[in-house]
């Protein structure tokens, strides 16, 4: 019997994809600073457009010799060219309508709901190398004698294969159940399953035992077994994770989406694919990391699913409780007496579209000499970088901008902290009330400032985590109770 199989890759294929993971690598370098961010950007693009073009006019994706059986095709003729070209105008022509019509307030779950494309992505090309694994270079035909021949799909291609639709099938239904409750089908809090650990581990320790057993027997309910038990982990991953963590399982979920896409390249033969799915998940990873520290969560907690989540995401408060509230004016009188300002932005800021209004009035408070600092939460907003995004929008200058750690030394010797739609990351109750669904997350120190004004549209009104914010009612806070645009504006008016 004939079993052989040897796969090569043109070299000048491989070039491109090297070029274009080189690219990849540069673009997420100037990722990495504001400044140098669009340069990362058109870098990042121009790789991906060499690893797309390279792939669509390659004449045969992976030229296999075998001995001893029909060799197959896998050129691309005109049909299958028209086919990539009409998907491509068909997706890109969806994208470009979403990303021209998207609010700024609705990105988070844009990027969960694309994120599900890509792991539905995974499991469908998983999907089609199961069902046709001759076209995709992974199998053999073997004939043994006086026996009919049978296609066996490589023990190597069955793993990668098995783990990549379990990938791809938690992604896409992780990233299902992140959308809704980010764009409030489902409520935000943890929804917490009875056994949930045991469920959840004895899924994963099913899956991975069906992905080794996949590698002896290439039967479809084995097949079908790993895709449905990993659209059912994913889901149970992210229901018990809310309130605080949602951010980690925003870039958790990038990190999966890498891994599959990198396993899906292994079956495509795709050495571009590998790169960039390696690329996506460790970064996600490392940025899943740097959002548990700043929030002070374990990692292993959050992507256990929720491990130690308190099921009461905490209530707000009564609202009759006495507090100060003051007027455009008065706010304008504070801040221009003043020998230092800190602005803190939160997701209202980004409801109201704010950030224009806000740098007009920190270029005013400059001209009268008045310090001015943005002081950034790491999960601030609605997506890591939010606010850094909408400040750049408005031109604030970078070195004006400081982090949490940076700057939460600063407020002692602050006049006023001007806290503009941000709630939760400046709630004490993380410091000091341990049955807060926010305990244990570093907030930034504004009650220290001589002044915090809050602007926000009512004292009813919560943060993402639901509950009630105690500085509101203290004696150096001032109440600023309107939409973040109209009252910054109003400022703006009032200095003058
Ligand atoms: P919060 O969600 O805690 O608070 C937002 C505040 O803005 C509220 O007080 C709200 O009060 C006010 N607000 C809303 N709209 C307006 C408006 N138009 N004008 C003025 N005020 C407005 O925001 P923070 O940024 O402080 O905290 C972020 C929270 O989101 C954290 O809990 C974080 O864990 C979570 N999160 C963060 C993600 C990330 O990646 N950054 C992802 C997912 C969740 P009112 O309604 O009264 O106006």
């Amino acid at each position: 019997m004939h079993t052989d199989l040897i796969v090569a890759v043109p070299a000048w294929v491989l070039l491109a994809y090297l070029i274009s993971g080189v690219c990849f690598i540069l673009a997420l370098r100037g990722l990495s600073n504001p400044e140098s961010s669009r340069r990362g950007n058109i870098t990042g693009m121009v790789g991906m457009a060499i690893a797309v073009i390279t792939t669509v006019v390659t004449h045969a994706p992976v030229e296999t010799i075998k001995t001893g059986i029909d060799a197959y095709n896998v050129n691309i003729d005109g049909r299958t060219a028209l086919e990539i070209l009409a998907a491509i105008l068909i997706g890109g022509g969806i994208g470009l309508v979403i990303a021209r019509k998207i609010q700024m307030t609705a990105m988070p779950q844009l990027v969960a709901a694309f994120h599900s494309l890509v792991g539905m992505a995974a499991v469908l090309v998983g999907a089609a190398a199961y069902l046709n694994p001759e076209a995709f270079g992974i199998a053999v035909r073997i004939t043994p004698i006086a026996s009919p021949s049978f296609v066996s799909i490589l023990p190597v291609s069955r793993i990668e294969m098995g783990l990549g639709v379990a990938i791809g099938a938690i992604t896409f239904s992780g990233s299902v159940i992140a959308f809704l409750k980010l764009n409030g089908n489902m409520s935000g809090k943890p929804i917490l399953l009875p056994l949930r650990h045991v469920l959840n581990l004895g899924t994963l320790v099913a899956i991975l035992g069906l992905i080794a057993y996949f590698v002896q027997d290439q039967h479809p309910l084995v097949f079908f077994t790993i895709v449905g038990l990993s659209f059912a982990i994913g889901f149970l991953l992210i229901i018990p994770i809310g309130g605080a963590d949602m951010p980690v399982v925003i870039s958790m979920l990038n990190s999966y989406s890498g891994w599959a896409a990198a396993a899906m390249g292994f079956t495509l033969h795709n050495t571009a694919m590998i790169i960039t799915g390696a690329l996506v998940g460790s970064s996600g990873a490392i940025l899943s990391y740097i959002m548990c520290r700043a929030m002070n969560r374990s990692f292993i907690s959050v992507i256990a699913g929720g491990f130690g989540a308190v099921a009461s995401g905490g209530e707000a408060a009564a609202i009759d409780r006495p507090y100060k509230r003051g007027s455009a004016e008065d706010a304008a009188f504070l801040m221009a007496q003043a020998d230092q300002v800190v602005i803190v932005p939160g997701y209202g800021m980004a409801v109201a579209q704010a950030q224009h209004a806000l740098r007009e009035m920190a270029d005013l408070l400059k001209a009268k000499g008045v310090t001015v600092k943005y002081a950034i939460h790491p999960v601030a907003g609605r997506m890591p970088g939010h606010m850094n995004v909408l400040l750049a929008e408005a031109n604030v200058p970078y070195d004006e901008v400081f982090e949490l750690d940076d700057i939460n030394s600063e407020f002692a010797q602050t006049d006023v902290a001007y806290v503009i739609g941000a709630n939760d990351v400046t709630n004490p109750a993380a410091k000091n009330d341990k049955s807060s669904p926010i305990y244990g997350m570093p907030v930034l120190d504004v009650e220290k400032a001589r002044t915090c004004l809050f602007v926000k549209r009512s004292m009813g009104g919560v943060g993402y985590a639901g509950i009630d914010n105690e500085l509101f009612y203290r004696d150096n806070t001032m109440m600023l109770l309107g939409d973040a645009k109209k009252m910054t504006e109003e400022i703006v008016k009032a200095l003058g």
